[in-house]
Protein backbone atom coordinates (compact mmCIF):
# COMPACT_ATOMS: atom_id res chain seq x y z
CA UNK A 1 0.00 0.00 0.00
CA UNK A 2 1.14 3.66 -0.72
CA UNK A 3 2.65 5.19 2.19
CA UNK A 4 -0.06 7.91 1.50
CA UNK A 5 -2.72 5.15 2.48
CA UNK A 6 -1.44 4.14 6.05
CA UNK A 7 -4.31 4.11 8.37
CA UNK A 8 -7.28 4.72 5.51
CA UNK A 9 -8.20 1.20 5.35
CA UNK A 10 -7.94 -1.64 3.27
CA UNK A 11 -8.87 -2.67 -0.42
CA UNK A 12 -11.93 -5.14 0.00
CA UNK A 13 -14.63 -6.10 -2.77
CA UNK A 14 -18.10 -6.04 -2.16
CA UNK A 15 -19.96 -9.11 -2.99
CA UNK A 16 -21.01 -9.64 -6.78
CA UNK A 17 -24.74 -9.22 -8.26
CA UNK A 18 -26.57 -12.75 -8.30
CA UNK A 19 -26.47 -13.96 -11.52
CA UNK A 20 -30.39 -14.02 -12.03
CA UNK A 21 -30.75 -10.28 -11.09
CA UNK A 22 -28.26 -8.98 -13.18
CA UNK A 23 -30.47 -8.76 -16.34
CA UNK A 24 -32.70 -7.01 -14.18
CA UNK A 25 -29.84 -4.71 -12.68
CA UNK A 26 -28.73 -3.87 -16.13
CA UNK A 27 -31.59 -2.16 -17.48
CA UNK A 28 -31.99 -0.42 -14.07
CA UNK A 29 -28.51 1.01 -14.69
CA UNK A 30 -29.18 1.69 -18.00
CA UNK A 31 -32.18 3.62 -17.23
CA UNK A 32 -30.20 5.56 -15.07
CA UNK A 33 -27.73 6.25 -17.40
CA UNK A 34 -30.23 7.42 -19.97
CA UNK A 35 -32.06 9.72 -17.24
CA UNK A 36 -28.43 11.27 -16.38
CA UNK A 37 -27.69 11.88 -19.94
CA UNK A 38 -31.69 13.25 -20.30
CA UNK A 39 -30.63 15.60 -16.91
CA UNK A 40 -27.74 17.20 -17.94
CA UNK A 41 -29.14 20.37 -19.34
CA UNK A 42 -31.24 21.06 -16.51
CA UNK A 43 -27.80 20.86 -14.06
CA UNK A 44 -24.53 20.12 -13.54
CA UNK A 45 -24.77 16.74 -11.18
CA UNK A 46 -22.44 17.24 -8.10
CA UNK A 47 -19.55 14.48 -9.67
CA UNK A 48 -19.08 13.15 -12.92
CA UNK A 49 -21.39 10.14 -14.29
CA UNK A 50 -18.27 9.19 -16.83
CA UNK A 51 -14.70 8.85 -15.86
CA UNK A 52 -11.93 8.05 -18.13
CA UNK A 53 -9.24 7.08 -15.85
CA UNK A 54 -5.51 6.03 -17.35
CA UNK A 55 -3.82 3.77 -15.11
CA UNK A 56 -0.45 4.08 -16.39
CA UNK A 57 1.72 4.92 -19.26
CA UNK A 58 3.31 1.76 -19.51
CA UNK A 59 2.75 0.29 -23.21
CA UNK A 60 4.84 -1.86 -25.45
CA UNK A 61 3.87 -0.60 -28.70
CA UNK A 62 5.66 2.02 -29.87
CA UNK A 63 2.92 3.78 -32.19
CA UNK A 64 3.32 6.24 -34.72
CA UNK A 65 0.20 8.35 -33.62
CA UNK A 66 0.90 8.26 -30.27
CA UNK A 67 3.99 9.17 -27.77
CA UNK A 68 2.57 7.77 -24.52
CA UNK A 69 5.32 4.74 -24.91
CA UNK A 70 8.07 7.30 -24.67
CA UNK A 71 6.25 8.94 -21.67
CA UNK A 72 8.42 7.85 -18.29
CA UNK A 73 6.99 5.54 -15.83
CA UNK A 74 6.05 8.40 -13.46
CA UNK A 75 3.69 7.78 -10.18
CA UNK A 76 0.62 5.61 -10.38
CA UNK A 77 -2.10 4.87 -7.83
CA UNK A 78 -2.10 1.93 -6.34
CA UNK A 79 -5.44 -0.21 -6.30
CA UNK A 80 -6.10 0.89 -3.13
CA UNK A 81 -5.81 4.56 -3.93
CA UNK A 82 -8.51 3.75 -7.08
CA UNK A 83 -10.96 1.95 -4.47
CA UNK A 84 -10.75 5.15 -2.62
CA UNK A 85 -12.37 7.23 -5.60
CA UNK A 86 -14.77 4.90 -6.36
CA UNK A 87 -15.67 4.11 -3.14
CA UNK A 88 -16.11 8.36 -3.01
CA UNK A 89 -18.40 8.28 -6.43
CA UNK A 90 -20.28 5.36 -5.72
CA UNK A 91 -23.39 5.16 -7.02
CA UNK A 92 -23.04 8.88 -8.92
CA UNK A 93 -20.55 6.84 -11.62
CA UNK A 94 -22.48 5.13 -14.95
CA UNK A 95 -19.42 4.60 -17.07
CA UNK A 96 -15.73 3.94 -16.62
CA UNK A 97 -13.41 4.18 -19.60
CA UNK A 98 -10.17 2.58 -17.98
CA UNK A 99 -7.78 3.16 -20.09
CA UNK A 100 -3.44 3.84 -20.34
CA UNK A 101 -1.05 2.72 -21.69
CA UNK A 102 -1.61 -0.93 -21.56
CA UNK A 103 -3.83 -1.49 -18.89
CA UNK A 104 -2.99 -5.41 -18.65
CA UNK A 105 0.23 -4.15 -17.98
CA UNK A 106 -0.40 -3.46 -14.45
CA UNK A 107 -0.38 -6.74 -12.80
CA UNK A 108 -3.47 -5.20 -10.36
CA UNK A 109 -5.66 -3.99 -13.45
CA UNK A 110 -7.96 -7.08 -13.07
CA UNK A 111 -8.37 -5.55 -9.08
CA UNK A 112 -8.80 -1.96 -9.99
CA UNK A 113 -11.69 -3.06 -12.44
CA UNK A 114 -13.26 -5.13 -9.90
CA UNK A 115 -13.08 -2.20 -7.32
CA UNK A 116 -15.26 0.08 -10.10
CA UNK A 117 -18.10 -2.40 -10.71
CA UNK A 118 -17.77 -3.51 -6.60
CA UNK A 119 -18.12 0.35 -5.96
CA UNK A 120 -20.20 1.69 -8.30
CA UNK A 121 -23.94 -0.11 -8.02
CA UNK A 122 -24.94 1.82 -11.26
CA UNK A 123 -22.43 1.16 -13.59
CA UNK A 124 -24.23 1.06 -16.63
CA UNK A 125 -20.80 -0.32 -18.51
CA UNK A 126 -17.12 -0.99 -17.95
CA UNK A 127 -14.42 -0.47 -20.72
CA UNK A 128 -11.26 -1.06 -21.35
CA UNK A 129 -9.00 -0.57 -24.60
CA UNK A 130 -6.38 -3.30 -25.34
CA UNK A 131 -3.29 -3.10 -27.80
CA UNK A 132 -3.90 -6.92 -27.44
CA UNK A 133 -0.05 -7.26 -27.88
CA UNK A 134 -0.57 -10.27 -25.01
CA UNK A 135 -3.31 -12.42 -25.75
CA UNK A 136 -3.05 -14.88 -22.16
CA UNK A 137 -2.73 -11.81 -19.91
CA UNK A 138 -5.75 -9.60 -21.90
CA UNK A 139 -7.50 -12.97 -21.24
CA UNK A 140 -6.60 -13.99 -17.54
CA UNK A 141 -7.40 -10.21 -16.53
CA UNK A 142 -10.55 -10.28 -18.47
CA UNK A 143 -11.44 -13.58 -16.86
CA UNK A 144 -11.04 -11.76 -13.23
CA UNK A 145 -13.05 -8.81 -14.18
CA UNK A 146 -16.11 -10.85 -15.79
CA UNK A 147 -15.97 -12.92 -12.02
CA UNK A 148 -16.94 -9.36 -10.34
CA UNK A 149 -20.45 -9.72 -12.63
CA UNK A 150 -20.31 -6.31 -14.46
CA UNK A 151 -23.38 -5.35 -15.86
CA UNK A 152 -21.37 -4.61 -19.07
CA UNK A 153 -18.02 -5.10 -19.94
CA UNK A 154 -16.74 -4.07 -23.62
CA UNK A 155 -12.85 -4.51 -24.60
CA UNK A 156 -11.94 -2.72 -27.90
CA UNK A 157 -8.81 -3.96 -29.50
CA UNK A 158 -6.97 -1.82 -31.46
CA UNK A 159 -6.06 -2.44 -35.01
CA UNK A 160 -4.98 0.36 -37.21
CA UNK A 161 -4.98 -1.23 -40.72
CA UNK A 162 -3.94 -4.58 -42.73
CA UNK A 163 -1.05 -7.06 -41.29
CA UNK A 164 1.73 -5.16 -42.42
CA UNK A 165 0.03 -1.40 -42.30
CA UNK A 166 -0.70 -2.20 -38.56
CA UNK A 167 2.39 -3.58 -37.56
CA UNK A 168 4.26 -1.18 -38.89
CA UNK A 169 2.29 1.97 -37.73
CA UNK A 170 2.38 0.04 -33.93
CA UNK A 171 6.29 -0.59 -34.44
CA UNK A 172 5.77 -4.23 -33.27
CA UNK A 173 6.42 -6.99 -35.58
CA UNK A 174 3.85 -9.44 -35.08
CA UNK A 175 1.25 -7.01 -33.39
CA UNK A 176 -1.75 -7.91 -35.90
CA UNK A 177 -1.81 -11.64 -34.91
CA UNK A 178 -1.64 -10.54 -31.24
CA UNK A 179 -4.60 -8.52 -32.14
CA UNK A 180 -6.49 -11.43 -33.42
CA UNK A 181 -5.48 -13.75 -31.07
CA UNK A 182 -6.73 -11.42 -28.15
CA UNK A 183 -10.49 -11.28 -30.39
CA UNK A 184 -10.88 -14.98 -30.46
CA UNK A 185 -10.00 -15.61 -27.19
CA UNK A 186 -12.38 -12.64 -25.34
CA UNK A 187 -15.30 -13.54 -27.92
CA UNK A 188 -15.10 -17.29 -26.47
CA UNK A 189 -15.16 -15.69 -23.08
CA UNK A 190 -18.52 -14.25 -24.33
CA UNK A 191 -17.35 -10.50 -24.26
CA UNK A 192 -18.31 -7.95 -26.19
CA UNK A 193 -15.23 -7.10 -28.16
CA UNK A 194 -14.74 -4.84 -30.70
CA UNK A 195 -11.44 -3.75 -33.11
CA UNK A 196 -11.27 -0.31 -32.86
CA UNK A 197 -9.19 1.84 -35.76
CA UNK A 198 -7.78 5.05 -35.20
CA UNK A 199 -8.06 6.51 -38.63
CA UNK A 200 -5.59 9.02 -40.09
CA UNK A 201 -4.26 9.60 -43.80
CA UNK A 202 -1.61 6.90 -42.63
CA UNK A 203 -4.47 4.54 -42.81
CA UNK A 204 -7.57 5.93 -44.30
CA UNK A 205 -7.46 4.31 -47.67
CA UNK A 206 -7.15 0.72 -46.19
CA UNK A 207 -10.25 0.77 -44.32
CA UNK A 208 -11.99 -2.04 -46.41
CA UNK A 209 -8.49 -4.26 -46.64
CA UNK A 210 -8.60 -3.87 -42.88
CA UNK A 211 -12.02 -5.34 -42.54
CA UNK A 212 -11.25 -7.92 -45.13
CA UNK A 213 -8.01 -9.39 -43.63
CA UNK A 214 -10.07 -9.33 -39.87
CA UNK A 215 -12.58 -11.27 -41.90
CA UNK A 216 -10.28 -13.73 -43.14
CA UNK A 217 -9.18 -15.00 -39.79
CA UNK A 218 -12.94 -14.03 -37.97
CA UNK A 219 -15.29 -15.28 -40.18
CA UNK A 220 -18.45 -13.01 -40.69
CA UNK A 221 -16.69 -10.18 -39.43
CA UNK A 222 -17.97 -6.71 -41.01
CA UNK A 223 -17.69 -3.40 -41.03
CA UNK A 224 -20.44 -3.13 -38.28
CA UNK A 225 -17.72 -5.09 -35.62
CA UNK A 226 -15.09 -2.01 -36.44
CA UNK A 227 -15.07 1.50 -34.55
CA UNK A 228 -12.98 3.92 -35.79
CA UNK A 229 -12.22 6.91 -34.08
CA UNK A 230 -9.91 10.25 -35.51
CA UNK A 231 -6.35 10.69 -34.97
CA UNK A 232 -6.30 13.65 -31.86
CA UNK A 233 -3.64 15.78 -30.57
CA UNK A 234 -2.89 15.62 -26.98
CA UNK A 235 -0.27 17.45 -24.66
CA UNK A 236 -1.18 15.81 -22.02
CA UNK A 237 -1.79 12.34 -23.12
CA UNK A 238 -0.78 10.68 -26.24
CA UNK A 239 2.14 13.71 -25.92
CA UNK A 240 2.01 13.73 -29.76
CA UNK A 241 2.01 17.59 -30.32
CA UNK A 242 5.20 16.55 -33.07
CA UNK A 243 3.24 15.13 -35.44
CA UNK A 244 1.00 16.78 -37.89
CA UNK A 245 -2.83 16.62 -37.58
CA UNK A 246 -3.37 13.92 -39.93
CA UNK A 247 -7.17 13.76 -39.53
CA UNK A 248 -8.07 16.99 -41.78
CA UNK A 249 -7.47 14.91 -45.34
CA UNK A 250 -9.36 14.72 -48.37
CA UNK A 251 -8.61 10.87 -47.54
CA UNK A 252 -10.10 10.21 -44.06
CA UNK A 253 -13.63 12.30 -45.32
CA UNK A 254 -13.74 9.39 -48.18
CA UNK A 255 -12.95 6.99 -45.61
CA UNK A 256 -15.53 7.78 -43.64
CA UNK A 257 -18.62 8.48 -45.47
CA UNK A 258 -17.71 4.62 -47.04
CA UNK A 259 -17.54 3.50 -43.78
CA UNK A 260 -20.70 4.86 -42.72
CA UNK A 261 -22.02 3.62 -45.31
CA UNK A 262 -21.11 0.08 -45.67
CA UNK A 263 -21.82 -0.09 -41.21
CA UNK A 264 -25.49 -0.04 -42.34
CA UNK A 265 -28.30 0.77 -39.79
CA UNK A 266 -27.43 0.57 -36.47
CA UNK A 267 -28.40 -2.54 -34.31
CA UNK A 268 -28.64 -1.85 -30.89
CA UNK A 269 -27.69 0.68 -28.29
CA UNK A 270 -23.60 0.79 -29.15
CA UNK A 271 -24.44 0.83 -32.69
CA UNK A 272 -26.44 3.59 -32.44
CA UNK A 273 -23.90 5.98 -30.58
CA UNK A 274 -21.73 5.58 -33.04
CA UNK A 275 -23.42 5.96 -35.57
CA UNK A 276 -24.51 9.51 -34.19
CA UNK A 277 -20.78 9.72 -33.64
CA UNK A 278 -19.89 9.35 -36.99
CA UNK A 279 -22.81 11.24 -38.28
CA UNK A 280 -21.37 14.80 -36.90
CA UNK A 281 -17.18 13.60 -37.88
CA UNK A 282 -17.99 15.74 -40.64
CA UNK A 283 -19.21 18.94 -38.98
CA UNK A 284 -15.72 18.72 -36.49
CA UNK A 285 -13.04 18.41 -39.11
CA UNK A 286 -15.21 21.12 -40.78
CA UNK A 287 -14.23 23.88 -37.91
CA UNK A 288 -11.97 21.75 -35.35
CA UNK A 289 -14.97 22.37 -32.11
CA UNK A 290 -17.13 19.21 -30.77
CA UNK A 291 -20.13 19.20 -33.12
CA UNK A 292 -22.50 19.25 -30.22
CA UNK A 293 -21.58 21.19 -26.61
CA UNK A 294 -19.07 18.68 -24.80
CA UNK A 295 -20.32 17.23 -21.92
CA UNK A 296 -16.61 17.68 -20.22
CA UNK A 297 -16.81 19.10 -16.43
CA UNK A 298 -20.67 18.85 -16.93
CA UNK A 299 -20.93 15.19 -16.85
CA UNK A 300 -17.66 13.57 -17.44
CA UNK A 301 -13.83 14.13 -16.47
CA UNK A 302 -10.29 12.68 -17.22
CA UNK A 303 -7.70 11.34 -14.97
CA UNK A 304 -4.40 10.47 -15.54
CA UNK A 305 -2.33 7.89 -13.60
CA UNK A 306 -1.07 9.77 -11.03
CA UNK A 307 -4.36 10.81 -9.97
CA UNK A 308 -4.65 14.36 -11.60
CA UNK A 309 -7.95 15.65 -12.33
CA UNK A 310 -7.99 17.00 -16.58
CA UNK A 311 -11.44 18.30 -18.26
CA UNK A 312 -10.64 15.77 -20.71
CA UNK A 313 -7.57 13.58 -22.56
CA UNK A 314 -7.02 16.52 -24.81
CA UNK A 315 -7.37 19.72 -22.98
CA UNK A 316 -3.75 20.03 -20.72
CA UNK A 317 -5.92 21.92 -18.07
CA UNK A 318 -5.13 20.21 -14.79
CA UNK A 319 -7.62 20.89 -12.10
CA UNK A 320 -6.28 19.27 -8.84
CA UNK A 321 -4.86 16.04 -7.46
CA UNK A 322 -6.83 13.38 -5.78
CA UNK A 323 -4.62 12.93 -3.24
CA UNK A 324 -5.14 16.39 -1.46
CA UNK A 325 -8.80 16.30 -1.73
CA UNK A 326 -9.02 12.51 0.12
CA UNK A 327 -9.67 10.75 -2.95
CA UNK A 328 -12.92 12.41 -3.50
CA UNK A 329 -13.32 14.00 -7.08
CA UNK A 330 -16.47 15.25 -6.21
CA UNK A 331 -14.00 18.04 -4.13
CA UNK A 332 -12.32 18.97 -7.48
CA UNK A 333 -15.44 18.73 -9.36
CA UNK A 334 -16.94 21.86 -6.91
CA UNK A 335 -13.83 23.86 -6.88
CA UNK A 336 -14.01 27.05 -8.30
CA UNK A 337 -11.01 26.70 -10.85
CA UNK A 338 -12.96 23.60 -12.39
CA UNK A 339 -16.47 25.37 -12.51
CA UNK A 340 -14.02 28.33 -14.18
CA UNK A 341 -12.84 25.84 -16.71
CA UNK A 342 -16.10 24.58 -17.24
CA UNK A 343 -17.38 28.21 -18.20
CA UNK A 344 -14.36 28.18 -20.67
CA UNK A 345 -15.03 25.01 -22.36
CA UNK A 346 -19.17 26.42 -22.74
CA UNK A 347 -17.38 29.44 -24.52
CA UNK A 348 -15.32 27.26 -27.35
CA UNK A 349 -12.22 27.98 -25.61
CA UNK A 350 -10.56 24.83 -25.14
CA UNK A 351 -8.63 23.30 -27.78
CA UNK A 352 -11.75 21.39 -29.32
CA UNK A 353 -12.05 17.89 -30.45
CA UNK A 354 -14.43 14.39 -31.06
CA UNK A 355 -13.01 11.69 -29.36
CA UNK A 356 -15.37 8.89 -28.53
CA UNK A 357 -14.44 9.19 -24.73
CA UNK A 358 -15.54 12.58 -24.47
CA UNK A 359 -17.51 12.52 -27.54
CA UNK A 360 -19.99 9.56 -26.41
CA UNK A 361 -21.67 11.15 -23.07
CA UNK A 362 -21.91 14.71 -25.26
CA UNK A 363 -23.99 13.03 -27.58
CA UNK A 364 -26.34 11.21 -24.48
CA UNK A 365 -26.24 14.54 -22.93
CA UNK A 366 -27.67 16.08 -26.10
CA UNK A 367 -29.65 13.30 -28.19
CA UNK A 368 -32.19 15.28 -29.21
CA UNK A 369 -29.85 17.69 -30.76
CA UNK A 370 -27.78 14.71 -31.86
CA UNK A 371 -30.47 12.34 -33.62
CA UNK A 372 -31.93 15.84 -35.18
CA UNK A 373 -28.38 17.42 -36.25
CA UNK A 374 -27.56 14.25 -37.81
S1 LIG B 1 -1.80 4.17 -28.98
FE1 LIG B 1 -2.02 2.65 -27.34
S2 LIG B 1 -0.72 0.97 -27.97
FE2 LIG B 1 -0.04 2.74 -29.12
S3 LIG B 1 1.65 3.64 -27.91
FE3 LIG B 1 -0.27 4.71 -27.39
S4 LIG B 1 -0.98 3.61 -25.58
FE4 LIG B 1 0.50 2.26 -26.59
S1 LIG C 1 -14.34 19.88 -26.81
FE1 LIG C 1 -12.77 20.78 -25.47
S2 LIG C 1 -13.30 20.23 -23.35
FE2 LIG C 1 -14.53 18.98 -24.77
S3 LIG C 1 -13.40 17.08 -24.90
FE3 LIG C 1 -12.71 18.36 -26.60
S4 LIG C 1 -10.95 19.56 -25.88
FE4 LIG C 1 -11.98 18.61 -24.10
Amino acid sequence: MHPRMAGQGVFRQAPAVHPLLLPLVRLRNDATLIARGAAARLGRPDAPWKLTLALTWVCEQRCTHCRIWRRPLGEELSAAEWDHVFQRLGDQLSWVDLTGGEVTSRDDFAAIAQSVVARCPRLALLHFPTNGRDPARVERAAQDIVRARPTRLIVSISLDGPPALHDRLRGDDGAFASAIETYRRLRALNIETYFGMTLSSYNATRVDETVEAIASHVPGFAHRDLHVNLIHISPHFFQNQPIEDRARSPEVDEALAAFTAARGVPRGPTALLEALYLAHVPRYLETGRSPLPCGSLSVNAFVDPAGTVFPCHIWDRPLGVLADYDWDLARVWALAETRAARQEIVAERCPGCWTPCEAYPTVLSNLDRAVLAA
